[in-house]
């Protein structure tokens, strides 16, 4: 078999659609004006902006005018911690969060505990979970914000956001959701499932990097992170990314249009992967075996190291992630394979590979048949380390 190129890092990033780049292209050529300005040039890049914001809030069951256009995930995330911390911090405290959450929340997070914030970081079960019972117990009179991730980006465990939304309402805190992996992949529905703010990036859906967005319900108090103008009504000054914006709104309606025929194409290819990679033996799924993103492979192969298998793969052709992206670099096992109780050498071996929408059976085929010699030469050494 020819060497293929098999991109299993979706996860971590999404090539542009070619949909979303011809979109973007005038705005990064010819219509190249300042939303801001009152001048013809202006007038057709607000035009262009508030197209996109009426798509992006299309897409979560929204308004155009609870949209905040971001510089991508990560400042949406602090953006929403930050800004209810800032806004609310004379009525309490208190804020909970979960041990599995992307770095961008829990770095906003212990930022604010320094600063005499007390945080509370639920647990979660075997399969990543964070228990209702547990919530209900945590939130005291100075809570002020519960913030627990749509869906998690390296084990792909898909949290009962309706639940928590309906119980943050019932005790009148707000609910923010690092919807970042969700977005394209499940339903969401800002009004169904009670969610006050919610962060998401566009460069996991197929659309251009830098560019993201904090949505907040209407009436949500929040205070700005930074200062400088009136854009994006003073919640988020400076000048728009015009381009990046414009291509997100067309890759979330694209992302929402095909959602469901995506999806279930990918289900299928994820489990007959899971299956494969069981088959190798000494192998276990991480995750929840049911609850978990469409495109979300996270597997533990005992007995080889996961940088190991990484680098092996790449030579072969495919892109895969070990943990999460975040961490790869890093010797410490990530903290979401901790929190679910894996041991360290357990958590070492594990690889995270994620589907896209166009990735096809046979890119699964070559993947496991490269794969399968990798782990029994990398066994094969520790097998040799350990009997030393
Ligand atoms: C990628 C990701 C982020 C960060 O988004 P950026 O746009 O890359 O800053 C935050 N949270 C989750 C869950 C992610 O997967």
């Amino acid at each position: 078999m020819a060497k293929r190129k098999v991109y299993l890092d979706h996860g971590a990033t999404t090539p542009l659609r070619k949909e979303v780049l011809d979109e973007m292209m005038p705005y990064l050529t010819n219509s190249f004006g300042n939303p801001s300005s009152i001048h013809s040039f202006g007038r057709e890049a607000r035009v262009a902006v508030e197209k996109a914001r009426q798509q992006v809030a299309d897409a979560i069951g929204a308004s155009p005018n609870e949209i905040i256009f971001t510089s991508g995930g990560t400042e949406a995330d602090n953006m929403a911690i930050q800004g209810v911390a800032r806004a609310l911090s004379s009525r309490g405290k208190h804020i909970i969060t979960s041990a599995i959450e992307h770095h961008a929340v829990l770095d906003a997070c212990q930022s604010l505990e320094k600063e005499g914030f007390s945080l509370t970081y639920l647990p979660v079960d075997k399969y990543g979970l964070v228990q209702l019972k547990d919530l209900e117990k945590a939130i005291r009179p100075e809570t002020i914000l519960v913030t627990i991730m749509f869906a998690n980006n390296e084990i792909g465990t898909v949290q009962d956001v309706a639940g928590i939304g309906k119980i943050c309402r019932s005790r009148g805190v707000y609910f923010n959701t690092d919807a970042v992996q969700a977005i394209g992949q499940l339903d969401v529905n800002v009004q169904e499932q009670n969610i006050d703010l919610l962060s998401m990036s566009a460069h996991k859906f197929y659309g251009p990097k830098g560019i993201g967005v904090l949505y907040k319900r209407q009436g949500v108090k929040l205070k700005p992170i930074i200062f400088g103008g009136g854009q994006e009504r003073k919640f988020r000054p400076g000048t728009e990314y015009v381009a990046g914006i414009v291509g997100m709104g067309k890759a979330i309606e694209l992302a929402v249009a095909e959602m469901e025929t995506k999806t279930a194409k990918m289900r299928e290819l994820r489990d007959y992967f899971v299956a494969g990679l069981l088959e190798i033996g000494g192998v276990t799924l991480n995750g929840h075996p049911q609850q978990r993103l469409p495109n979300n492979v996270n597997v533990s192969i005992h007995n080889a190291e996961g940088e190991a298998l990484l680098l092996n793969l790449d030579m072969e052709g495919v892109a895969a992630s070990s943990g999460s992206a975040c961490t790869s670099g890093s010797l410490e096992p990530s903290h979401v394979l901790r929190a679910i109780g894996l041991k360290h050498e357990v958590a070492h071996g594990s690889l995270r590979l994620t589907l896209g929408k166009d990735t096809e059976r046979e890119d699964i085929d070559y993947t496991l048949k490269v794969l399968k010699p990798i782990v029994a030469r990398l066994r094969k050494i520790t097998g040799t380390l350990v009997r030393e």
